[in-house]
């Protein structure tokens, strides 16, 4: 694994679900090696100008996929923090397509009770609680319940404070195996949880980053906005990776 060690090391570990949002850092790496652990691939090599070592993960789709890759580099490699980004589904108007939502913090918009209703009362999609998903905490031992998960605000800060030519904004990041459409629902969405976007790994990855203590950060740029009526582009998730290379470059001017 040439002179630098990933697996002692710190590195920044990046992930994304699909192509779209991993292929160009893939592209960009320099001292490139690929590690295959299951059937997740891991890209490691230095990026930008101060080369940044750092651990391309492309996650695929989904919540349980996103755990799973998490899973597996926490336990063989050394992250000092961790950056799911990618595309998402806007839930604030302000927001479009093209534009960029900085995690202040993640929701598992999926963890939910509904309330009880008798036979025949029909399906009230309306009447539901959060309900807390249980964290180990490696540091303490102990379990706790949550119902989200933070960002790290030194990552946040310097992510707010880099110079591009993209809009940012911060908001929170909705994730769950879900694709919402309904715009009722994404309405109550943002009551409840005060979502920006929506996807569909960030809490995944979030929820692991606190087990374990490691710094976290979600950032996702919007290939779609319903609440907007702008149609789903894919082909952002490159413009998402050229604002995250902005990031690696500049970051450690502001942390
Ligand atoms: N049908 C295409 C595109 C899938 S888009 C394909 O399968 O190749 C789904 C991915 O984009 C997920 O990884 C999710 O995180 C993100 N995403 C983008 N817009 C979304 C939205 N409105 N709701 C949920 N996930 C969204």
């Amino acid at each position: 694994m040439g002179n630098y060690d990933f697996t002692k090391q710190p590195s920044l570990l990046i992930q994304g679900a699909m192509d779209t949002e991993t292929a160009y850092f893939i592209e960009h790496l320099e001292e490139y090696e690929c590690v295959t652990i299951g059937n997740w691939k891991f890209h490691t090599g230095f990026l930008g100008a101060k080369r940044e070592p750092v651990i391309i993960s492309k996650t695929f789709q989904g919540m349980v996929n996103a755990a799973a890759a998490t899973s597996l580099a926490l336990a063989y490699f050394k992250p000092w923090a961790v950056i799911n980004q990618g595309i998402g589904g806007g839930h604030d108007k302000k927001f479009h397509r093209g534009d960029i939502v900085l995690g202040e913090k993640v929701v598992p918009m999926g963890s939910i009770a509904y309330a009880f209703s008798e036979e025949g009362a029909g399906i009230d999609g309306k009447s539901f609680s959060l309900l807390p998903v249980e964290i180990f905490y490696r540091e303490t031992g102990k379990t706790k319940k949550v119902t989200e998960y933070p960002c790290d605000g030194k990552l946040l800060k310097a992510a707010e404070q880099v110079k591009t030519k993209y809009h940012t904004g911060r908001g929170v990041i909705g994730s769950g195996d879900e694709w919402n459409n309904q715009l009722d629902r994404i309405a109550l969405l943002r009551e409840r949880y005060h979502t920006a976007v929506e996807d569909m790994e960030s809490a995944a990855a979030a929820q692991l980053c606190l087990s374990y203590g490691v710094p976290f950060l979600g950032v996702r740029i919007l290939s779609n906005s319903i609440v907007n009526g702008e149609k789903f582009d894919e082909a952002v998730g490159i413009d998402g990776q050229k604002f995250m290379l902005s990031l690696i470059d500049q970051m450690r001017e502001y942390m």
